[in-house]
């Protein structure tokens, strides 16, 4: 079978592998969709302290069961399915507590094990002790049913910044992140959501598919400035920082209303994770600065049912479809920016 394999920084080759097969206690999936996401853009250009090369990557797994370990229940050849990424212990004192997406024991698809990038790949058994492979739903695409992984971790962020009925909401960047965060946003009954993108490009492509109630292209207005003026000076409910920059989480904690919840979503580059924060805006507004790392096996899940539902559309948002050997096109492609998805259909 064909892989996609990570062998150092620029150095991801696609080549021949013997396929696999499932031990007792896994599953074997023909892969149909891995779609690609900025992380796998970074591992390309930088490696990972958690990959020990050669690594088939690829994270956003959906696939077929193909075969079934001898001690594994509930699934059958055949059955269509979708793959969390991160995979917590289950085990230690925070996934006891629930706190699943902070455990930390936790491993991942395509960078412990073998990833997405294959015609075939194994579950393991790590993976099925976590209750991390579900079902698609009938009304969903492979394609769709593999954006279920990044929109978990968006649906991770909301639910730790609270967002809700009549809220106002701010999205810096305007990737596949951001876009998902303005529907899911939506969805949740935000009142208003303002996507905010330094881009210009990047953010009418946004637009045009997420509509949020107001473009603001950072390249050409304050966005802090331009933020008040669309709130009569209040400022919003929630600001969410889709965006790996300092100053996007700065200008974040400039443009939350009294009360507002700031989601640092995305991470800083980490030679550069100091910003400044002025605390005391933090103490007399009595903001609330959140985090987000990634998702649970049960936002795994809801995400699927908010996609099948219909309550947050991700098929638009699909923008560029590559077989396997494309995958350093696609890699390429993510970098550009001129793509919202790009999903490898191996
Ligand atoms: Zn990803
Ligand atoms: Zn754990």
């Amino acid at each position: 079978m064909k892989v996609a394999r990570f062998y150092a920084p620029g150095d991801i080759r696609i080549e021949e592998a013997p396929e696999p097969s499932a031990g007792p206690d896994e599953l074997k999936l023909k892969v149909h969709n891995c779609s690609t996401c900025g992380t796998d853009l970074k591992i390309f250009r930088h490696g990972h302290h958690h990959i020990d090369p050669p690594r088939v990557i690829g994270h956003e797994i959906a696939g077929e069961v193909v075969e079934v370990g001898s001690n594994v229940d509930g699934w059958q050849a055949g059955d269509r399915v979708q793959v969390i990424a991160a995979i917590p212990c289950g085990e230690c004192p925070d996934c006891k507590r629930g706190w699943m997406t902070i455990c930390p024991n936790q491993r991942s698809m395509g960078y412990h094990y073998d990833g997405g990038f294959a015609e075939y790949m194994i579950v393991p058994h790590a993976v099925l002790k976590v209750d991390g492979v579900n079902r698609i739903p009938e009304s969903l695409s492979y394609a769709e049913a593999s954006v279920a992984e990044p929109f978990a971790c968006v649906l991770n962020g909301q639910e730790l910044a609270r967002v809700g009925e009549g809220d106002t909401v701010v999205v810096v960047g305007a990737g596949p992140i951001g876009c998902l965060h303005v529907r899911l946003a939506r969805a949740r009954g935000a009142e208003a959501v303002y996507l905010v993108e330094l881009s210009r490009q990047r953010l009418e492509m946004a637009a045009a598919l997420v509509k949020p109630d107001a473009a603001i292209c950072s390249a050409d207005v304050d966005p802090i400035e331009e933020v008040l003026r669309l709130t009569d000076g209040r400022g919003v409910d929630v600001v969410i920082t889709a965006a790996a920059a300092g100053k996007a989480q700065e200008d974040g904690l400039k443009m939350a209303a009294r009360r507002g919840r700031i989601s640092f979503f995305g991470g800083l580059p980490k030679d550069n994770p100091i910003i400044a924060c002025d605390s005391n805006l933090v103490h007399y507004r009595e903001l609330t600065i959140v985090g987000a790392n990634g998702s649970s096996p049960d936002h795994n899940k809801r995400a699927l049912e908010l996609i099948a539902s219909g309550a947050v559309p991700v098929d638009d948002l699909i923008t560029h479809r590559m077989p396997l050997d494309g995958v350093l096109d696609a890699i390429h492609t993510v970098s550009t920016g001129e793509a919202i998805k790009v999903t490898i259909e191996p």
